[in-house]
């Protein structure tokens, strides 16, 4: 990812709905749990009137068509016939759920990826839902009174600063009073990571070109590394944009392209990952002569008003490239400024673009 962005405490309710989810969990992992669980069973596990809420919940038909209480029962056939998994799934969920404590440590590996296949499947089909399903609905207020808007709401509220998508820098999101329009991605994605498919560290609103043409269930992770975590730009804990240069090169008819490369030099397995999930060179090469356009005229337009207070036209040129590199208030406020930045830094070093620039004024 490629923003700073600030984790916001939700009030806590993204923390009721992590407990929640342990207990649902632990109650799986019981041994005292039957396999057709009746509705006095879940009590003992849950407080009184989340349980009624739950095992009411559990009746609805899950998007694969069975309900979710066949799904429960299910899981629990599987668990009984292999009863190690009673700890090995609560220890799994412990240890995940801590892999922001653990990016550079290089023997970290997600316990969730060592399951059967078949482990892995029934706990998707039933913790998905958790936020496919309950978190547009709601979850009952003995839980948290929380949903999806009241997320973005609070997402956007904390992190009023950004008004671009954090991803791509991009137009794409809306925010107004009332109105959000934004994706949610899973930085994770769910279906690969279900003990994360609720999880405030893996959730973060990108624009719908992102999530829907781009990141989509692809894995920020590369699993044949040794600690893959530090091979990733995570969007709480390493955004990548104070760790990367933007470089813009010509090519021998003058095209322009991005490159991403790491500040210390070179490219590195986490810049590969980047531009694999969000394909930024690729778009913002693509963009790039749409705001070099709008540099341009901005320096036409500066060159008209104000040619008698300056000796010659590069010192304009200059002036202009000069005012954009240095508002970098505009960061995060005005979407592709990262990009325009890049090429004004770009043209005040190279001595052909410049003269190009300098060539538009009279
Ligand atoms: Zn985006």
């Amino acid at each position: 990812m490629l923003h700073p962005i600030k984790l916001p405490t939700y009030n806590q309710n993204l923390d009721h709905i992590l407990q929640f989810q342990q207990q649902f969990i632990t109650f799986l992992c019981n041994s005292k749990t039957p396999c057709r669980p009746k509705d006095t069973d879940f009590e003992p596990a849950f407080k009184p009137e989340t349980a009624r809420w739950f095992y009411k919940w559990l009746q609805n038909q899950s998007p694969g068509k069975k309900p979710y209480y066949q799904l429960l029962c299910e899981i629990l056939d599987h668990i009984s016939t292999h009863p190690r998994l009673r700890t090995e799934i609560i220890n799994a969920f412990q240890h995940d759920i801590d892999f922001a404590n653990h990016l550079t440590d290089a023997k970290f590996s997600f316990s969730f990826r060592k399951f059967d296949k078949d482990t892995r499947r029934l706990l998707k089909l039933l913790l998905v839902p958790f936020y496919d399903d309950l978190l547009y609905a709601g979850f009952h207020t003995s839980i948290a009174a929380f949903n999806r808007k009241q997320f973005l709401k609070t997402f956007w509220d904390t992190n009023s600063h950004l008004k671009v998508c954090p991803a791509c820098d991009g137009v794409g999101i809306e925010i107004n009073r009332d109105n959000i329009r934004c994706h949610i991605d899973h930085f994770f994605p769910k279906a690969s990571y279900p003990f994360f498919a609720i999880y405030a560290k893996n959730l973060v609103p990108i624009c719908s070109l992102c999530n829907n043409s781009y990141k989509g269930e692809k894995d920020p992770l590369i699993h044949a590394y040794a600690n893959p975590l530090i091979h990733t730009f995570h969007p709480f804990e390493k955004p990548a944009l104070g760790e990367i240069n933007i470089i813009i090169t010509r090519g021998s008819k003058g095209e322009k392209s991005v490159r991403l490369e790491e500040k210390s030099g070179g490219r590195s397995k986490r810049i590969e990952r980047l531009n694999f999930i969000f394909a930024l060179e690729e778009r913002w090469t693509g963009r790039l002569d749409i705001e070099i356009g709008k540099i341009r005229t901005k320096i036409e337009g500066y060159g008209r008003r104000h040619r008698h207070e300056y000796a010659n036209n590069r010192e304009i040129v200059e002036r202009v490239l000069r005012d954009i590199e240095d508002d970098f208030g505009l960061l995060g406020k005005e979407h592709s400024y990262v990009l325009c930045r890049s090429y004004v830094q770009y043209a005040l070093n190279n001595s052909d673009e410049l003269e190009e620039l300098v060539g538009l004024l009279p």
